[in-house]
């Protein structure tokens, strides 16, 4: 299978849908907060489980000590911060407030993009990247340490752990960002690959270069004819290969106008390559929501709190924070689904403004489970606890 055929099927796995059939019906609804005193729709559907709709954070705020907090899509666009944000962290000041970005940068990045942003960072309990936690075990897997940080996964699939044992250099390829793909990996230890034909890992991090020690082909100034063709070679010999992935962002679809690829297509295609060639996707770890490493490592310090994910996307953030066993918050008019709950909304009519938005999340939420198998929740059904239009108090 050609790569844009790859690329095409993953775009479609993350930003498709199916038409849905009307489904909802009303049910009686009891809140958990006993203080709670506003309104919470009561709403529930046959085909997906109860959840509150709740018109802004200080509705559901009692019932929970921990909130991890996605950023982008949530608390700002990729530029500024959204209406409101800046007020609700002020509130939720004495909560334990933890950042966790499928960002494939390290914490660093985020500190400097929260204090652009107008926030405190030291008003954060602790900031968890995918590019930390990916730096962070990259360095272990590169040292001769046998006690691994806190800051490493608990679980370390032996694909991986293996390459602890090498006393050779340690040789990656790098499909990356374009912005500090080499300092980043040769700060934790790891040396470019000649090619692919010598790497005993690849990073992917990003989906603007292909990168190794002797050539860099970057989709801006090479185009993207050259770009997709160096990517697929490379994906394509490493599925022949069989070398370990780490994917430093599980994120597919950027949340902008364009809805531009990110690094979690680069594991969905390399995971269809793998089970052509190898019969087997043991060799990827994703690093990231949903995924359960972030939020061993979000959560570790607070194991008897209540603890909540503040999320806009359904494939990461509500998916991961189901499989983690803890609420999740989804965010519904900022962020990847916005467009598509405006449209059900749109469609809708004679309804208050939150019932509205209740109708048209249980569309988008039935939308997603219907392609479950394609996504990330690999066919569970999702459903977030609570949504919210906007993260404000
Ligand atoms: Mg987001």
């Amino acid at each position: 299978m050609r790569f844009q055929e790859l690329a095409r099927l993953c775009l479609v796995f993350a930003v498709g849908g199916s038409s849905v059939t009307s489904f909802l019906l009303r049910d009686s609804f009891s809140t958990r907060s006993a203080g709670r005193t506003e309104t919470v729709s009561p709403m529930s559907c046959a085909a997906v489980a109860d959840w509150k709709v709740a018109p802004s954070i200080r509705h559901i705020s009692d019932d929970y000590d921990v909130f991890l907090l996605d950023m982008w899509g949530v608390m700002h666009d990729g530029n500024k911060a959204y209406d409101g944000v800046l007020d609700v962290v002020q509130h939720l000041k004495d909560k334990e407030l933890i950042i966790v970005s499928n960002s494939s940068k390290r914490k660093e990045n985020s500190v400097k993009m929260l204090t652009k942003l107008g926030f405190d960072p030291s008003v954060f309990s602790k900031i968890v990247t995918s590019g930390e936690v990916a730096f962070q075990l990259l360095q272990y897997l590169a040292s001769s340490e046998s006690q691994a940080s806190s800051w490493v996964p608990k679980t370390i699939p032996k694909p991986f752990l293996d390459l602890k044992s090498r006393t050779e250099s340690r040789k990656v390829f790098c499909f990356g960002s374009g912005n500090g793909d080499q300092e980043y990996l040769e700060s934790c230890g790891w040396i470019l690959a000649d090619s692919i034909a010598n790497a005993d890992l690849i990073v992917a991090r990003g989906t603007f270069v292909v990168l190794d020690a002797s050539s860099i082909v970057n989709k801006n100034t090479d185009g993207k004819e050259a770009y997709f063709e160096a990517y697929h070679n490379a994906l394509q010999e490493a599925a022949e290969r069989g070398i370990p992935m780490i994917v430093c962002n599980p994120d597919k679809v950027r949340p902008d106008a364009e809805k531009s690829p990110m690094p979690g297509t680069v594991g969905v295609a390399y995971e269809n390559l793998l089970i052509l060639n190898c019969d087997t996707t043991d060799l990827i770890l994703y690093l990231g929501k949903p995924f359960a490493n972030v939020y061993e490592i979000a959560l570790q310090d607070y194991p008897d709190k209540r603890a909540c994910m503040v999320g806009d996307a359904l494939e990461t953030d509500v998916t991961g924070a189901q499989a983690a066993g803890i609420d999740s918050i989804w965010v519904v008019r900022n962020g990847v689904h916005n467009d598509d709950v405006a449209a059900k909304v749109n469609t809708t009519k004679n309804k208050d403004e939150l019932e509205l938005l209740d109708i048209g999340c249980r569309q988008v939420v039935e939308e997603f489970n219907q392609r479950s198998e394609e996504t990330y929740a690999r066919g569970q059904k999702i459903s977030p606890t609570v949504t919210v239009p906007y993260f404000r108090w």
